[in-house]
């Protein structure tokens, strides 16, 4: 075994399957009964973070973000989180850990109302979340039908590029390095992608073409996307730009591009851009202007667990 995505599949072959109409692991939260939305996600330092990149108020703050995201790409509310900290007792972290993670509770109208704290060699924070699904039910990876549009809320690749600056010692766009570090979860545009009769949805954490492969491979349909269409922060949308993670926007599919529009309007949000079709043939390929077809094989992030 090497790969996260073998390891979840391994796991999920031993346990037991979800009674009829809920939904467990393969979705961004898992859909208990009654439609309760429920999702954990863990930030561990010299992974998803590096003390000489972050404030720790933003580790605490993205901590409850990446969480509230998974509610979001349900098109859910979230109604309360708990989080479990290791905190090295040498470095006077605690407070700022503290400071952002109560920032981020209030910001996302979401309690923090439990949780674990210990003292060990990195900081990690663990956080898991309730949400409520919309009146129209959770919107699944599951649901793309060919013919749908696929939408992306915001820009993609911001983070990545920011992180990538920061890599190369170079100073990143202050814009983009706070898309990095203090993410913001998209809730009110899922609520409006569900209402708008979204079929499918995901949060882009891994990148756009691995996330909207998620979708593509959970509804068994394909995709093309419109390589002008796609939003993008300073740059052409590329293979470097599609595979960057962290961006925490949303890619939906919907059948209704006038449904979506008004959807977005009426709450008060940017339309997101359309960038291609989902298709009944089952690859991704990158459409250009003058008609060129290239199948696109981002992959994006997966961790190797040995
Ligand atoms: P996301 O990026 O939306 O957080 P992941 O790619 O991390 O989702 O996980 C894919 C699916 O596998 C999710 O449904 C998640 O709940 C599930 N999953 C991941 N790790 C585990 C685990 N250790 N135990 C059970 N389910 C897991
Ligand atoms: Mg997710």
């Amino acid at each position: 075994m090497s790969g996260e995505f073998e390891f979840i599949e391994r796991l999920t072959e031993l346990l037991a399957a979800p009674p009829f109409g809920q939904v467990w692991i393969g979705d961004d939260a898992a859909v208990l009964d009654g439609g309760q939305l429920f999702a954990t996600d863990v930030l561990v330092e010299g992974v998803h973070f590096d003390r000489s990149f972050c404030d720790m108020a933003d580790v605490g703050w993205k901590a409850l973000a990446v969480n509230a995201s998974d509610i979001a790409a349900m098109g859910g509310t979230p109604l309360a989180a708990v989080a479990a900290l290791v905190i090295p007792s040498d470095a006077g972290l605690a407070d700022a850990v503290a400071r952002g993670l109560a920032h981020a509770a209030e910001a996302f109208r979401c309690p923090l109302v439990g949780g674990d704290t210990t003292a060990g060699p990195a900081l990690m924070i663990s956080a898991a979340i309730l949400g409520s699904s919309p009146e129209s039910g959770a919107v699944l990876r599951s649901g793309a039908r060919p013919g749908d549009s696929i939408y992306v809320t915001g820009t993609i690749g911001t983070a990545g590029r920011a992180l990538a600056d920061l890599l190369a010692g170079r100073d990143p766009d202050p814009e983009a390095l706070l898309r990095l570090n203090r993410p913001t979860p998209r809730l009110a545009e899922g609520r409006a992608a569900a209402a708008a009769a979204a079929t499918a949805m995901i949060d882009v954490s891994d990148g756009l073409v691995a996330d909207l492969r998620h979708i593509c491979e959970a509804s068994g349909v394909g995709a093309t996307i419109l390589e002008g269409a796609v939003p993008v922060m300073g740059s052409a949308f590329g293979e470097s730009t599609s595979v960057g993670g962290d961006d925490y926007e949303l890619c939906f599919t919907a059948p209704d591009p006038e449904a979506v529009d008004a959807s977005f309007d009426q709450a008060g949000l940017a339309a997101p851009a359309r960038i291609g079709l989902i298709t009944a043939r089952a690859d991704l390929i990158l459409r250009f202007s003058d008609g060129r077809d290239r199948p696109l094989q981002g992959t994006g992030w997966e961790h190797d667990i040995g």
